[in-house]
């Protein structure tokens, strides 16, 4: 937990009815994410959100990532100044495949039946949840919120979930968020070309970014 000491974290745990998991690779974080994580904050009035930078993404080589220690670095830094949200290593300290159904299941058990959980991920990432791991009791557990940018179809959505598709309204919703024009991708793009990434992610981010020298041609593929 970021923010707060184990006790305060109990005190907060205890009154929180409606929680937010931010998962993602963050690699690295943008305002993309941090814009989608206050929509849906305030749409759906979360108490807070906790972000889970991915440990081991079951659909990624682990060398096309940086490693795991920057991109929660990263998150804490990205998060600092909102006091509703919060950083997760709980996909870090896992071993073995992050799988969401996983995460999910280990909140539910922290927070029990009271509280209702809603994972927050980019559209484009929960277009293949049919492939997940567990999906039926990853469904039974939280709802979906799939952040889009404009102009993704829900009714695309809809017939690329097949059997799910009844759940799309009921259990997976989509937000529509302009900000997430901005990619991570891009921003790595951008870095190796030595662009500027000004104003697409937090100043911190950005000097973190630079002193580490990540995403540059030379960058280390350490794990970790
Ligand atoms: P990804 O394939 O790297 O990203 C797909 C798209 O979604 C990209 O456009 C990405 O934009 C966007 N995106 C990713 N996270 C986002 C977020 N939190 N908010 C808004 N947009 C976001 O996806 P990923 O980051 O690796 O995975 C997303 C989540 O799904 C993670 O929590 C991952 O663990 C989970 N997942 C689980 C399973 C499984 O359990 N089997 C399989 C796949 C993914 P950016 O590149 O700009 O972030």
């Amino acid at each position: 937990m970021l923010l707060w000491g184990r006790e305060a974290g109990k005190r907060m745990q205890a009154r929180v009815r409606r929680l937010g998991i931010m998962g993602g690779t963050f690699d690295p974080i943008h305002y993309g994410h941090l814009v989608t994580a206050e929509t849906a904050r305030t749409e759906l009035a979360l108490d807070k959100v906790v972000f889970i930078p991915s440990g081991r993404p079951p659909h990624k080589k682990v060398r096309d990532i940086s490693p795991a220690r920057h991109r929660y670095l990263m998150t804490v830094l990205a998060v600092a100044t909102n006091s509703w949200f919060e950083v997760s290593r709980t996909e870090l300290d896992r071993p073995g495949y992050s799988y969401t159904v996983d995460t999910v299941a280990e909140f539910r058990r922290g927070y029990g039946g009271g509280t209702d959980i809603f994972f927050i991920t980019g559209a484009d990432a929960c277009l293949e949840i049919l492939t997940w791991k567990g999906v039926d009791e990853l469904l039974a557990n939280c709802y979906i919120i799939a952040a889009s940018r404009p102009g993704f179809s829900l009714t695309d959505m809809g017939q690329r979930l097949g059997s799910l598709v009844s759940l799309v309204g009921e259990r997976i919703f989509t937000l529509e968020v302009p900000a997430l024009a901005i990619s991570s991708t891009d921003i790595r793009r951008r870095v190796e070309r030595g662009k500027s990434i000004k104003y697409l992610l937090p100043e911190a981010v950005e000097q973190y970014i630079k002193k580490n020298s990540l995403y540059c041609l030379q960058a280390n593929d350490e794990e970790g």
